[in-house]
């Protein structure tokens, strides 16, 4: 937990957010400013400020949120048409919160370029 996290608030209920999934290693909400009919965050419950500070202890926590991304994707009615996950780190990737989060995107074709 971090104070001025707001990904840490949004996992400690401390501010409201549509959660879709929880369990011991991570948390998915949707994201506030949808950039696809499906956008998803999902954060992992510990404050990993973003992959510059992931360490080799948190690789279950990465496993964990692919699994739950499959989950969510499937649930989301995605698994046919397709989507994409993203992670953004650091000032030239926009990252703009300090928590490790990875975007769902999906619902609509996307762009061919990733950047
Ligand atoms: P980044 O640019 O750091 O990769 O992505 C941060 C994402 O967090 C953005 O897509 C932004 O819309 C989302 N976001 C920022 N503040 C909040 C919030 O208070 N609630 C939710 N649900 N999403 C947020
Ligand atoms: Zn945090």
């Amino acid at each position: 937990m971090s104070d001025q996290c707001i990904f840490c608030k949004i996992i400690n209920r401390q501010i409201p957010s549509d959660i879709l999934h929880e369990d011991e290693l991570v948390v998915a909400f949707r994201d506030i400013n949808a950039q696809a009919p499906v956008h998803l965050l999902i954060v992992p419950r510990i404050h990993i400020p973003n992959l510059n500070e992931l360490l080799p202890e948190h690789s279950a926590i990465l496993g964990h949120i692919h699994l739950a991304a499959k989950s969510l994707a499937n649930e989301s009615g995605l698994a046919e048409t397709g989507w994409r996950l993203v992670i953004n780190c650091g000032p030239d990737a926009c990252q703009s919160v300090l928590h490790l989060h990875v975007h769902l995107l999906g619902g609509r074709q996307m762009s061919g370029r990733m950047a």
